[in-house]
């Protein structure tokens, strides 16, 4: 038996193996998430990259959306990254006009606006509480236009926020889940 949180995988579609994989590095128990049934035994879920529109979508189809809104409401804590962040956001520009997320963290972001020309890049990033620089993988991410008084900034990369937490929801722009390195997923995980 493994002690601590059950960390869910949000896994209709996108980056969501590579996160399993990182929490299981830790010894965390990270079951993957197609179905409502499936949020009962979770303690948090991360919500992953891919694709926001299509993620918006499946929530529907699948009927996960309200449950998954209900527990979040309850408190439950959730990381986003890339289209997860797009999901957390309370303010979306250049979406697709019928995505819809959990609008969790007071913030703006804007879909693939980081442009053509830096669609994907990596780079290192300091992240408060780190001792050393996080490889940080971005691809087609959300630009951060806008954070609230309340949202704290815990690294930016040319001064725009990259990774921000508000109580218990964690959001990236970029995919932590495709390096080895499990500390901020480690750090998330001590938010709950
Ligand atoms: N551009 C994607 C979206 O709008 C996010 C990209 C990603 O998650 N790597 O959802």
């Amino acid at each position: 038996m493994v002690a601590g949180p059950v960390v869910g995988v949000l896994a209709l579609q996108g980056a969501f193996t590579t996160h399993q994989q990182r929490l299981m590095a830790l010894g965390v128990h990270a079951p993957l998430v197609k179905t409502p049934q499936q949020l009962a035994g979770i303690d948090a879920l991360v919500l992953p990259g891919g694709e926001s529109t299509t993620m918006s979508m499946l929530l529907d189809t699948s009927g996960l959306r309200d449950p998954i809104g209900e527990r979040l409401a309850d408190g439950m804590g959730v990381f986003g990254t890339c289209a997860g962040m797009i999901l957390c956001a309370t303010e979306v520009l250049d979406g697709r006009p019928d995505q819809r997320g959990f609008s969790l963290i007071d913030m703006t972001v804007r879909r693939n606006g980081y442009g053509r020309q830096l669609d994907s890049f990596e780079t290192d990033i300091a992240v408060d509480g780190l001792t050393n620089g996080f490889h940080a993988v971005f691809i087609r991410a959300p630009y951060v236009e806008r954070v609230g008084p309340d949202v704290e900034v815990l690294a930016v990369h040319n001064d725009i926020p990259v990774l921000a937490r508000s109580g218990r929801c964690t959001v990236a722009s970029f995919h932590p889940e495709l390096t080895d390195d499990t500390r901020l997923h480690e750090a998330f995980i001590t938010t709950l």
